[in-house]
C-alpha cells in the first residue's frame, strides 16, 4: 500500500501547485489590465508579459495533466488494478512504477506516446524548472523518459 501512499502525497503536492499557479495567473492578468490603461506600457516589457503568462499557462496545464494522471492511478489501486497497464493491459514495470508511482503505461506503451512527452520538454525546460525552486517532475516529461 506504500504506493498508494506516494500517490496521495502527490496529489496533495499537484493540488496546491495548481492552486497556487492559478492565482499567480489571475493577479498578473490583473495587474496587466492595469498597466495597459495608463498608457505608457513597453511593447517589449508587454511581449515578455505575454511570453511569462504563456509559459505559466503551459506549466498549469502540465501540472493538471499529472494530477489526472495520478487520479487515474489512484482509482486504479481502489480497483485492485494498480500497476496494469492501461494500454495493453500487460504489467507496468516495478522498477517503472517506484521512480513515476502515477504511472498508468508499460514502458513500450509511453514510448508509443513519445511525441507527447517531447512536447512537453520544449514547452518547459529544465533549466526554467529548477529557476523557479519546483524540482518536482511534471507527469508529460517524466512519463515518457526513456526507460529501457
Ligand atoms: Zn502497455
Amino acid at each position: 500500500m506504500q504506493d498508494t501512499e506516494k500517490l496521495k502525497d502527490k496529489k496533495h503536492e499537484l493540488e496546491q501547485l495548481i492552486q497556487q499557479k492559478r492565482e499567480n495567473i489571475t493577479v498578473s492578468m490583473a495587474e496587466h489590465t492595469d498597466e495597459l490603461s495608463m498608457f505608457d506600457q513597453h511593447p517589449a516589457d508587454l511581449a515578455t508579459d505575454v511570453y511569462e503568462r504563456e509559459k505559466e499557462l503551459a506549466l498549469l496545464e502540465l501540472l493538471e495533466y499529472e494530477l489526472e494522471q495520478v487520479n487515474l492511478a489512484l482509482e486504479k489501486y481502489q480497483q485492485g488494478d494498480g500497476g496494469v497497464c492501461l494500454q495493453c493491459g500487460g504489467r507496468i514495470e516495478n522498477k517503472r512504477l517506484e521512480r513515476i508511482p502515477s504511472t498508468t503505461l508499460c514502458a513500450a506503451c509511453a514510448h508509443a506516446q513519445a511525441p507527447t512527452g517531447k512536447l512537453s520538454e520544449e514547452v518547459i525546460p529544465a533549466a526554467d524548472m529548477s529557476d523557479r525552486g519546483e524540482t518536482f517532475q511534471v507527469a508529460g516529461y517524466e512519463l515518457f523518459e526513456d526507460t529501457q
